[in-house]
């Protein structure tokens, strides 16, 4: 379940500043990562790269073990879910018809209406699909955001600091959100984030600065963790 991404040697530079130098990380198949470092690190675009919204001056990202290729990287982009801290909702747009959006220009394989209520329901939210993001909670618009970013039922889930615009108990709620579709849809996930309870919660914490992996370390949870984020009973 999930896909695996591999990255070897690779770089990004916007003009003279390296964003990313010569980074190598594997990313099992599954896998739940937390990417931590202070602002400018390059966490963002190590997100980028790896979601194939740009592409890296130098080294080479697989995924499952096939190069991902320069050009040509929409049919990437579809098996990639993308959280961000800003929630990045249509304002004009129910919850439902948000959910939906990403997936309206295609022709797809499956009752988009459908999967979408579903998803709705998953994330806790069955019961405003009409509402518009600005009848909703920070809380609730980043449960939407999510909700739309499975609407493809991407293998991968990338999330920029999703819990950075939220309170600390709401963070802490969208954190075991994350955690439980995780389970449900086995994706690999991979987030940066500043949140101390969401990169417990990673089986793995990745530690940058300057555009360089610093540190890289398995994370052990507690029983306590394991408890809130219901994997015990
Ligand atoms: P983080 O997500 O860890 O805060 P970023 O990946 O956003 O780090 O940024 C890494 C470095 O690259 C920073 O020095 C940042 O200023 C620079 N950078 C990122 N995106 C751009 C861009 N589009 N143009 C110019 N510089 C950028």
């Amino acid at each position: 379940m999930g896909i695996a991404i591999t990255l070897r040697g690779v770089s990004r530079a916007y003009g003279p500043a390296k964003a990313l130098d010569d980074v190598s990380l594997e990313f099992a198949a599954g896998g739940a990562s937390a990417l931590m470092g202070h602002s400018g690190a390059g966490k963002s675009t190590l997100l980028q790269l790896i979601g194939g919204m740009d592409v890296p001056d130098a080294g080479e990202i697989s995924v499952d073990g096939q190069p991902l290729p320069r050009r040509g990287l929409d049919a990437h982009r579809r098996r990639v879910g993308f959280v961000f801290q800003r929630f990045h909702l249509l304002p004009a747009l129910s919850a439902l018809d948000n959910v939906l959006a990403p997936v309206l220009p295609y022709r797809v394989d499956f009752d988009r209406k459908a999967r979408a209520r579903e998803l709705l329901d998953a994330v806790g939210l069955a019961k405003k699909e009409r509402a518009l993001p600005s009848e909703m909670s920070g809380g609730q618009q980043q449960r939407v955001a999510i909700a739309r970013a499975l609407i493809t039922r991407p293998p991968l889930l990338l999330g920029d600091e999703p819990t950075g615009n939220l309170d600390s108990a709401t963070g802490q709620e969208i954190v075991e959100l994350l955690m439980g579709l995780r389970e449900q849809y086995g994706m690999t996930m991979l987030i940066a984030t500043h949140n101390p309870e969401l990169a417990a919660t990673c089986d793995r914490l990745v530690r940058m600065a300057d555009g360089r992996v610093i540190a890289d370390d398995v994370v052990t949870p507690t029983p306590d963790m394991l408890d809130r984020i219901g994997r015990l009973g």
